[in-house]
């Protein structure tokens, strides 16, 4: 039986390991932690319980293909609740605008923004279906093992139709006029760590699949998605070893032969896989090759601050998710990106989640998530994120203030955050960086690290900042394709059940 050590219980990590348990192999995942999770991770305190990172179920036939190939339904596991009005966006000059597939609402809201609007909608969403048709299948779901699968005339072309190298916020040009309408269809760009008057227009597809596909909620939280893959993984028999600090990956020539944890304790197997963040998998568990050197210099997406509030009442005039967006919009990027800071009218996030789950927090009181991008640990000149975390924290009050959440600050029982030291501290994410290496042209396809080491080809990498990239969905296509590989490269073929595909209604 091949033995495989998953070092890292994130969503990658445990998908990569129930699938190749489901395939036979023995599977152990080390932990530094001591619960599954990573980056999607929860934190109960006082009866609230936070989902500490990803808080939007998007693409969900991507989350139906993991439970589907491991022989599950996903109405078994997770209950699902489609969120609409996905996004409650306030600007700052004080209008507002819930986006909806409801097309009659929607129609009648942006044609109060911008005459004739509704028909540029239209057509924007008709390119982002196109961009997310074609994306897909030939860029996501597909893992380019050589530069001339990736670079070749008719992926160029392609790269060309689905607008690759046109700036996002230039392109949304052909479609708004209204400064407000192009800011509530680009700020999705920050998902992908992205600053979207630098992203490419292909990102579009972001927005199609929100109002196409829609925005989910597992009931429960996000963290149930990660119970449910464990349990899964669990069934297939894989062994989840938790506060298991892995501290070098062992090499023998050109093969990985095992772990040493920080314990001292050797592990060795046939397969490796490090979901642990592939940036700091290289420059602390690997010899140097001058891959590190290398991926020092790559381009990592931004950070975030993050306030965990347990309130003991509720505001109804929130929604699950709310957007307050800053007056100056373009310049709100510069701090984060250019700077690796913090702008002072920041574009802040409100995420409830007992609006859409009261058993999240005790009877008739809120749960709040607050989220404001930020730049990412600048070693050369550090910066001093508690300080920062302070003045964003009254910026976040003075704002919930400007639209009618006046008297927070009395009714917080408690407080929890992160910064981007403690992102790093946690969960040894290279730069603190929250979305990993960024998903610019140059670090996108064949051009992002691969999912196997070029030297140790028993090495594999899943996870966000390898190929296709980050975002749930992104890493739970990196697991299937790191899992596919390794029984390629054993010589035995998937086997998958045959199950019809799952409609969420
Ligand atoms: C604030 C925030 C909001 C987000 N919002 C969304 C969202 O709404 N929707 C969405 O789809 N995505 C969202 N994301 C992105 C998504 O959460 C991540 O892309 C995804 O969870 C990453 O999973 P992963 O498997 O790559 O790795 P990680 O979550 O990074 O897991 C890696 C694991 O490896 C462990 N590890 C590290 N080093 C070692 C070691 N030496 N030994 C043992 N274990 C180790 C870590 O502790 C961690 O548990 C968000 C992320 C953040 C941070």
């Amino acid at each position: 039986m091949r033995s495989v050590l998953v070092i890292g219980a994130g969503v990658g990590g445990i998908a990569v390991a129930a699938r190749l348990a489901q395939q036979g192999c023995q599977v152990t995942v080390l932990e530094k932690n001591e619960m599954p999770g990573g980056r999607c991770g929860v934190m109960i305190k006082d009866g609230y319980r936070f989902d500490t990172g990803a808080t939007l179920y998007l693409m969900p036939e991507l989350y139906t293909q993991t439970f589907n190939d491991l022989g599950e339904r996903l109405e078994d596991h997770l209950e699902l609740m489609r969120v609409d009005p996905t996004y409650h966006i306030h600007f700052a000059d004080g209008s507002k605008l819930a986006l909806t597939s409801d097309l009659v609402t929607m129609r009648a809201q942006l044609e109060a923004f911008e005459p004739g609007s509704f028909q540029g909608f239209l057509r924007y969403l008709d390119e982002g279906y196109q961009h997310y048709k074609q994306a897909l299948p030939n860029l996501v779901q597909r893992d380019f093992r050589s530069g001339l699968e990736f670079f070749n005339p008719s992926n160029l072309l392609r790269f060309i139709q689905l607008k690759a190298l046109v700036n996002h916020q230039r392109n949304l040009g052909n479609y708004f006029n209204d400064p407000r309408l192009k800011i509530a269809f680009s700020f999705q760009n920050m998902y992908m760590g992205l600053n979207p008057f630098e992203a490419p227009a292909i990102y579009s597809l972001m927005q199609y699949t929100e109002f196409a596909d829609g925005i989910w909620y597992p009931m429960g939280g996000m963290y149930s998605i990660v119970e449910a893959l464990v349990k899964i993984a669990e069934k297939w028999g894989v062994r989840f070893l938790y506060k298991n600090p892995v501290k070098q990956i062992n090499i023998d020539g050109n093969t990985a032969t095992g772990i040493t944890l920080e314990s001292g304790k050797q592990i060795d197997a046939d397969t490796i896989i490090t979901n642990a963040d592939l940036p700091y998998a290289y420059s602390q568990l690997l010899p140097d090759s001058g891959e590190n050197k290398r991926l020092e210099h790559k381009k990592y997406g931004c950070s975030a601050l993050i306030f965990y509030w347990g309130l003991d009442r509720r505001y109804p005039q929130l929604s699950a998710h709310n957007l307050l967006m800053a007056a100056n919009y373009r310049k709100s990027f510069d701090p984060i990106y250019e700077d690796l800071g913090l702008p002072d009218d920041p574009n802040i996030y409100v995420h409830v989640p007992t609006r859409l789950d009261t058993s999240l927090a005790p009877v008739g009181h809120d749960t709040l998530m607050i989220a404001i991008p930020c730049g990412h640990i600048d070693e050369t000149s550090p910066q001093n994120w508690s300080m920062i975390q302070l003045n964003a924290r009254q910026t976040v009050l003075n704002r919930l203030s400007s639209i009618g959440v006046s008297d927070i600050s009395d009714h917080i029982n408690f407080e929890l955050s992160n910064n981007p030291y403690d992102w790093q501290t946690r969960y040894n994410l290279t730069k603190g960086s929250t979305h990993g290496l960024s998903h610019n042209l140059m670090q996108m396809g064949y051009m992002r690290p691969h999912n196997r080491h070029a030297r140790y080809h028993n090495l594999y990498f899943v996870g966000a900042s390898t190929h296709p990239g980050t975002g749930i969905p992104c890493v739970l296509v990196s697991a299937r394709q790191v899992a596919e590989r390794v029984m390629e490269e054993t010589g035995v073929p998937v086997q998958r059940p045959v199950f019809k595909p799952t409609l969420i209604t």
